[in-house]
């Protein structure tokens, strides 16, 4: 309901709401001036108070340091100076890099399916960590070539290319192992709730990772939480990016994986391999997708007829066309050989979060890719995996399914709208207050149109 005109300006003009709003005036701006300490309330439930430098803002809104504070995506980036999403990776920056574009794949808009019927991509988001060693035993063993969508600096698990963090040596085995490697942010924002400067940090810093532990960066990109629009979209053709989502969303992460197995048979059963491709949807930060679920979905699809094959190659796209070249910006094969990085990456130091050992000690990596340094399990994640992927328009009772007769490159009919994810949200009783100012305001502005209609039709 809107209020006309006049009685809002009536209203304005009210000694108590002017008086209201010169109070909150003054008291943001007192709020914007000070620094808030350890343990101090941060963020917009704060009146946006910023955390001191070396503090991070937490995603319950208070300041703090180490993983629970610092970790991506919870850590609020505009209020946390320390927040590991902040940081920047050693190794130079890429934003410069000439982007030409070549092959056939479209660049800058939303791909969710396989152009090649037959085939089936299975795609592995925000990793890696503590079970992709194992995950890519099981490809190796069932000869099969997975695309991996790398976050950089998620869950306090430590940065990528930081040779501490045991991570290097495993994206470095994925691409001599013959799978794709993409980019998934450096940590894992949402990339429609952070601004415009972090968002291209967020696209930068983890090509500059990637750049240190492959020695090119990638022309593949997915978004977290398909959160991504027009001013995005737009950066990221800017930047020569291939926006790839998926036609097939496991929810591996929802409660254990419990509908993962009936969400991908539904869909596979929806048609005919003969027909029908696949982009599928899984997570290498789940113990349920690595330690069973992957070996089902292999056996099940290829049971099916389908071919499992990277995201490149179901989009027809050859594997040189998969990476940039970090200095002349052209196509670079690095498939079976990776191109050993110009220096050394050296990183600034991270404060890590608590750490413990894995629970298990199952992962057999090849001898080519055991790691000198093994990837350490953190004890509060928080990768961004769960709950926030949750699409709208994709419920767990509705499985995925699609027409035999859908075009290579269809509209943006199945794929899962923006998913908002507040960095904070209001509590209950800010969210009762303003229901309760609303509510006032309309029952004088109610009061106040009666008596003016009143007036009106007296004269
Ligand atoms: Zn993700």
């Amino acid at each position: 309901m809107k209020l006309p005109t006049p009685l809002l300006a009536l209203l304005a003009a009210s000694p108590l709401v002017a008086g209201h709003a010169d109070h909150s005036l003054e008291k943001r701006e007192t709020r914007l001036q000070r620094r808030a300490g350890a343990g101090a309330k941060c963020g917009p439930s704060a009146g946006n108070a910023v955390c001191s430098s070396g503090l991070c803002c937490g995603e319950d809104g208070v300041c703090g340091t180490g993983g629970e504070y610092c970790g991506a995506p919870g850590c609020q980036l505009s209020y946390g100076p320390a927040c590991h999403g902040n940081q920047i990776p050693a190794g130079g920056d890429t934003s410069s890099i000439p982007r030409p574009r070549f092959g056939n794949v479209p660049y800058g808009v939303d791909i969710t399916e396989c152009v090649k019927k037959g085939q089936m991509a299975l795609t592995f988001d925000d990793g890696p960590y503590i079970y992709t060693s194992e995950l890519l035993d099981i490809l190796k063993a069932n000869k099969v070539q997975a695309t991996f969508f790398v976050v950089g600096n998620n869950g306090a698990k430590g940065q990528i290319q930081d040779a501490s963090s045991g991570y290097p040596p495993i994206i470095r085995r994925m691409v001599a192992e013959g799978h794709q490697v993409g980019s998934h942010t450096w940590s894992h924002q949402d990339l429609e709730l952070v601004t415009a400067e972090q968002r291209r940090a967020q696209i930068v810093n983890n090509e500059i990772a990637l750049k240190s532990i492959l020695g090119v960066i990638p022309t593949y990109f997915r978004p977290p939480y398909t959160s991504c629009e027009g001013a995005c979209y737009g950066e990221l053709s800017a930047l020569g990016y291939h926006v790839v989502n998926y036609d097939l969303d496991t929810k591996d992460w929802e409660n254990g994986g419990v509908s993962a197995k009936s969400r991908f048979q539904s869909a596979v059963n929806s048609g005919s391999s003969s027909n029908l491709g696949w982009i599928a949807l899984a997570h290498d930060i789940q113990e349920f997708t690595v330690r069973g679920f992957t070996q089902w979905m292999i056996d099940t699809a290829k049971g099916l007829g389908y071919e499992l094959v990277t995201v490149g190659e179901c989009l027809n796209d050859p594997p040189a066309n998969w990476y940039r070249d970090p200095v002349t910006g052209g196509p670079r094969d690095i498939g079976g050989g990776v191109a050993p990085p110009p220096s050394p990456p050296t990183t600034k130091s991270t404060t890590k979060s608590t750490t413990e050992t894995p629970s298990s000690s199952s992962t057999k990596a090849s001898e080519s890719s055991t790691p000198d340094v093994k990837p350490t399990a953190v004890s509060r994640p928080n990768f961004g995996a769960g709950a926030q992927h949750t699409p709208k328009n994709n419920s767990t009772s509705s499985p995925p399914t699609k027409s035999s007769t859908t075009s290579a490159l269809p509209a943006k009919t199945d794929v899962p709208t923006t998913i908002p994810v507040p960095s904070s949200i209001p509590s209950a009783a800010a969210v009762e207050k303003s229901l309760g100012l609303l509510g006032s305001n309309l029952l004088l502005g109610l009061v106040l149109g009666v008596v003016g209609m009143g007036f009106m039709v007296v004269a």
